[in-house]
């Protein structure tokens, strides 16, 4: 049973509990409406063993990376992080030093994208580090952007290149723990102005962010919206060092994946530039159907690349 499918099992399992106002399971963040406004709810975690090591990261980057994956997922809903709350749970093994720079690296990211950290909880651990955040945004219900929003025509846009945090991956693996793509890895930059910005935009439909992979995250915006997509390989932006195969299959580049309006999509980048000095990438087109098709030039291909999914092995 893999990650998704096990998600889709609790779902299923908790359908007849209330709602109570909310939007919740299967977006970036859960969502409660208030009038004009609205507030995003989303809680990521991160464990030692799997998704870090503790000799191949350090405690600031670690702090700074449990907060920038949460931050990705508020910024995706087109709105602004303000707030959020932090579990630790700690072997025996780690000391007060430890935690300090923990809290510096979580604190100065923190700072730079003025998010208020309101509480948590610190517990001992048996085992390995557990460190969970949650995140709470805030913004007008206009902005939201939704996973099941992308219409028949839409271009699909990423925003940045894809595929440096796979190549600093391998890099770590490897034991080249200071190449420029293992600190992209470690310490990833969540897109909360360009989110904010993007969710002030009407032509732009759907909106998520990637963290498991273009290969499977396409799909959540394709499944979610009742659409299918063609995906022009040669125009998916690559990062330096990585293959066109890190840059589709590679999780936790948390860059944004989005559609928009097809009339709109062209003065969109162009705005998108002059506001942020990069492009956004044009990579794709929703089409009718729930198909993701791959071209290349022009042609359908098939590829066999698996996405990066917990449980999977
Ligand atoms: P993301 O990669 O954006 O963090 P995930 O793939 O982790 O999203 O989760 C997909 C959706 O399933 C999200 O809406 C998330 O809130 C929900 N979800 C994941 N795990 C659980 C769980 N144990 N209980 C309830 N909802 C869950
Ligand atoms: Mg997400």
């Amino acid at each position: 049973m893999n990650e998704f499918d096990l998600i889709a099992a609790i779902r299923r399992q908790t359908s007849t509990l209330p709602d109570n106002g909310f939007e919740g399971i299967g977006d970036d963040c859960a969502i409660l409406e208030w009038g004009d406004e609205a507030l995003v709810f989303t809680t990521d975690a991160l464990s030692e063993g799997v998704h870090f090591l503790r000799h191949t990261t350090t405690p600031e980057e670690l702090g700074a990376k449990s907060l920038a994956v949460n931050l990705s997922d508020v910024a995706a809903m087109g709105i602004r992080p303000i707030a959020v709350l932090l579990t630790l749970s700690l072997p025996r093994t780690i000391d007060e030093p430890w935690v300090l720079a923990f809290m510096k690296g979580f604190t100065d990211l923190a700072r730079t994208h003025n998010v208020a950290l309101i509480g948590g909880d610190t517990t001992r651990s048996e085992g390995e580090i557990q460190i969970s955040v949650t995140a709470i945004g805030r913004g007008p219900k206009r902005s939201l952007k939704r996973r099941s929003d992308a219409r028949v025509g839409d271009v699909i846009f990423v925003s940045d290149a894809l595929g440096g945090s796979a190549v600093g991956l391998r890099d770590l693996l490897a034991g080249n723990h200071h190449t420029l793509s293992a600190q992209q890895h470690r310490t990833p930059q969540p897109e909360v102005d360009a989110g904010e910005w993007l969710g002030s935009r009407p032509e732009v439909h759907a909106m998520m962010d990637l963290s498991d992979g273009l290969w499977s995250d396409v799909r959540h915006i394709l499944k979610a919206s009742h659409v299918g997509a063609t995906v022009e390989l040669e125009n998916i932006p690559i990062a330096e060092q990585a293959t066109l195969r890190d840059a589709v299959t590679g999780g936790e580049d948390y860059r944004l994946l989005l559609t928009a309006d097809q009339q709109a999509a062209e003065v969109l980048s162009f705005d998108f530039m002059a506001r942020f000095g990069r492009p956004l990438y044009p990579i794709g087109r929703i089409v009718e159907g729930e198909r993701l098709c791959w071209l290349k030039k022009g042609k359908p291909t098939t590829i066999d690349w698996q996405g990066f999914a917990h449980f999977s092995h």
